[in-house]
């Protein structure tokens, strides 16, 4: 079969080569893929930047995914040939503290779909059966490729935030996780909702947003105070959603958030700072972290996409599979926003 692997891990690039098929085991399932999206932990591996360097020369990337069942282990018992399905991108043990708690995005012995084991940048992935999700009818394999990354701000705004119709919410970050949380916080009946972006998301990122119906800001362009006051007569906001990963805008929520607020942190940071933890206690000022998602969080991540409560095809940009590099390209100069390749 075609895959894309990562042939050396110093390497700029990919491959696209033939690999022989998975075997499954008795609790696998095979998936044919159809749709596969590229994630940001891919255009790393892509670019060789040190970020994934446990990875084993030769694996074949790729997490999030969509297909139809073609084969079925001896054991499998909750899904048939024909079901159409996606993979949840963490693997899981079952058995220590976190998944006993049913957090299994936090499992201790957690391995990453395409970076520790092959992943779905093939034309066939073998699939632990506890792993997969069926998706209905209404929904594409196209717009079911990118479950996985709105699964992560679902459970940013869903589990952790304590957003309501009565919150004001600014969002930094309009890359996929931040739009998607910004719907998920509407879908929570809250009306006055910002996304935050700078000038090099003007052209795609915050057009995008736009185009879902989303309040922007260009931080480069507007002060996020006067928009907040020109729009609704307010100068803070009760929730800040933090998805952008700088730490420059962490700094701009804590200015920007009222006396007893929630800022709800989801973005993976490359620098630290110091905080001044007494002026978060005097405004009783709530952080709340978020990491990656769980088969709850896929489950209410299908629904809202069922919902059409968001207009997924806005985000998704496709491309032939054998186009690979075009789309890690584009996807590198942000000249899209979720580019997903089409077996
Ligand atoms: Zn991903
Ligand atoms: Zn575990």
């Amino acid at each position: 079969m075609k895959a894309l692997i990562k042939q050396k891990i110093d390497n700029y690039g990919l491959t696209l080569c033939d690999v022989p098929m998975p075997n499954i085991k008795e609790m696998e399932v095979l998936v044919k893929v159809e749709a596969v999206a590229i994630c940001g932990s891919d255009v790393h591996i892509y670019q060789s930047d040190n970020t994934y360097d446990r990875m084993k020369d030769g694996t074949i990337i790729g997490h999030e995914y969509s297909g139809e069942i073609i084969q079925i282990g001896s054991q499998v018992k909750n899904y048939q040939i024909g079901d159409k399905v996606i993979g949840e991108s963490n693997i899981f043990c079952g058995v220590c503290e976190a998944c006993t708690q049913h957090k299994t995005h936090l499992c201790e012995n957690y391995k990453m779909t395409g970076i520790d084991v092959n992943g779905a940048m093939a034309q066939y992935v073998a699939v632990n059966e506890k792993m997969l999700h069926k998706i209905s009818d209404e929904i594409t394999t196209v717009e079911a490729s990118v479950i996985q990354p709105m699964s992560v701000s679902i459970n940013a705004i869903y589990s952790h935030s304590t957003i309501n119709e009565h919150s004001s919410v600014v969002v930094f970050g309009p890359g996929i996780q931040g739009i998607i949380a910004a719907v998920a916080v509407r879908s929570l009946g809250a009306k006055k909702v910002v996304v935050v972006g700078m000038n090099q998301d003007e052209k795609v990122r915050l057009s995008v947003a736009r185009k879902l119906g989303l309040l922007t800001v260009n931080i480069e362009k507007e002060n996020v105070e006067d928009v907040l006051y020109k729009q609704w007569g307010i100068r803070k906001v009760s929730h800040i959603v933090e998805a952008s990963g700088s730490i420059h805008a962490f700094k701009e929520a804590l200015s920007l958030i009222t006396r007893g607020g929630e800022i709800v942190v989801f973005g993976i940071y490359a620098r630290t700072f110091e905080c001044d933890l007494t002026y978060l206690v005097r405004n009783e000022i709530q952080i709340a972290t978020s990491y990656t998602s769980n088969a709850s969080h896929y489950e209410q991540a299908l629904k809202l996409l069922e919902s059409r409560a968001i207009d997924i095809k806005a985000l998704i940009q496709t491309y032939p599979f054998e186009n690979y590099q075009e789309a890690f390209e584009d996807a590198i100069n942000q000249r899209v926003m979720k580019p997903v390749l089409i077996l």
